[in-house]
């Protein structure tokens, strides 16, 4: 392994490249503030218990994608792979739940799972992500579909589609009684199904329908569809669902066979794809979770959120040429001669920093032409040369770069100088 390798799987974003990310996490904030929703900053790693319990143990994940170690306490810690079960923890140990309900909270930050990476499939990557705990309101199902979908927009992506499905409760009339007719289904035909199927038959058998191998299609094709069994409360909710969908006037298609990777939904499922993205085309996807605050030791409480993958976002988006390369440039670039220039450069440098102007200035004792040249490298507003003959009479030459005028300044006035250059 060399040294100058990240480990598989991670990314650098560097300079160039974080100026998009930058500008993508201000249009998520402004989004959140418009819909109400304050940030909440949970940690990187949690107590593994948290995770087999929150996200269920038959899921991928759990099985096979933690990042999971005993610290020098020999307690077992895991990275933390998803943001909902943090977020419910946090929500509960901070009693966040005994002020206003409902409780809106985005968070934004790294994610951890094991996986096989390849392009938009990372192991360290970042969610953007929304929870709202503490109302079954079927308008905050949509308002957290839409809300992603306005980022989507803010950041002028088109194309995109949106999914939803409702799996139902688990009141024995609804999913288990599903549950059941599913296995009973794939049973007699198991030896048809992929090796991954007949794993998950028994234990999960709601995961078969999103199995992607060919060979299984046909037989997924026929399995009973969850909308023929849902209770009456979980088709209602449903129902009010895609009624405030249809007055929100947003598109969305209803998949039978969406299901999701976590335990904890409950009712709507939902799954935002940009087909252009390949095999990793979900760029986001959130549900309800009425069960889960109960399973990690609240009271039961309804919540439902979403997640959208960062970094699939920006790939999407740089298919469509929305990423504008960065604009911003120096207010100046202060060119000097070493010695005495170097100094006075740099007391001016330090003046007009410290009231937010971007300044520039030579570390290199380089030549005035290769200042000029680095100047203009950087689209430099201005240059202030600092020449032996304007010092002796405490002046500074601005020279405009976008139309070559130029001035002498006094160097007791920099307020003014200030003003010349933002
Ligand atoms: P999930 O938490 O699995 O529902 O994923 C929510 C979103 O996070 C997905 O729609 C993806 O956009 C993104 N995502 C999930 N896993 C990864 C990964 N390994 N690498 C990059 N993005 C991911």
């Amino acid at each position: 392994m060399a040294l100058t390798m990240r480990p598989r799987g991670t990314n650098d974003i560097i300079p160039g490249e974080i100026e998009l990310w930058l500008e993508l996490e201000e249009k998520i904030r402004q989004v959140c503030h418009a819909y109400g929703y304050q940030e909440i900053r949970t940690p990187m790693f949690e107590h593994t218990e948290l995770f087999l319990r929150g996200i269920g143990d038959t899921t991928d994940i759990v099985e096979k994608e933690m990042y999971t170690f005993l610290d020098r306490g020999e307690r077992s810690i895991t990275l933390r792979p998803e943001g909902t079960a943090p977020v419910v923890r946090a929500y509960l140990e901070n009693k966040l739940g005994s002020g206003a309900l409902p409780v809106k909270v985005f968070y934004y930050g790294p994610m951890f799972r094991y996986e096989r990476p390849q392009s938009g499939r990372y192991r360290q990557f970042t969610q953007f992500g929304l929870e709202v705990l503490g109302s079954g309101d079927p308008l905050l199902d949509v308002e957290t579909i839409v809300l992603p979908l306005e980022v989507y927009k803010a950041c002028g992506l088109t194309g995109f589609t949106v999914e939803i499905n409702s799996i139902g409760c688990s009141n024995s009339d609804c999913r288990p009684a599903y549950r059941e007719e599913l296995i009973a289904y794939f049973e007699p035909q198991v030896e048809k199904l992929c090796k991954n199927c007949q794993s998950r038959l028994h234990r999960n058998p709601l995961r078969l329908l999103d199995c992607k191998n060919e060979g299984c299609q046909p037989i997924l094709n026929g399995a009973p569809n969850i909308s023929n069994y849902l209770c009456d409360d979980c088709e209602d909710h449903f129902s009010q669902v895609c009624a405030y969908l249809d007055a929100l006037e947003i598109a969305y298609k209803i998949n039978p066979r969406l299901v999701r990777g976590f335990d904890y939904y409950t009712r709507t499922v939902f799954e935002v794809t940009y087909s252009e993205l390949g095999s990793q085309n979900a760029i986001g996807a959130g549900g309800r979770y009425d069960g889960l605050i109960e399973e990690v030791g609240g009271d039961p409480t309804p919540a439902v959120g979403f997640a959208v993958g960062v970094e699939r976002l920006l790939l999407a988006l740089k298919s469509q040429n929305k990423l504008e390369a960065s604009t911003a440039r120096p207010n100046a670039y202060l060119v000097h001669f070493g010695g005495e220039s170097k100094i006075k450069a740099a007391q001016v440098a330090y003046f007009l920093r410290g009231h937010g102007l971007w300044i520039e200035l030579d570390y290199l004792d380089r030549s005035v032409r290769a200042q000029m040249k680095a100047a203009n490298r950087l689209s430099s507003s201005y240059v202030l040369v600092f020449g032996e003959e304007e010092l002796a009479n405490n002046q500074v030459l601005i020279r405009n770069m976008a139309d070559g005028q130029e001035q002498l300044h006094n160097l007791d006035q920099l307020e003014e100088l200030i003003k010349i250059l933002a």
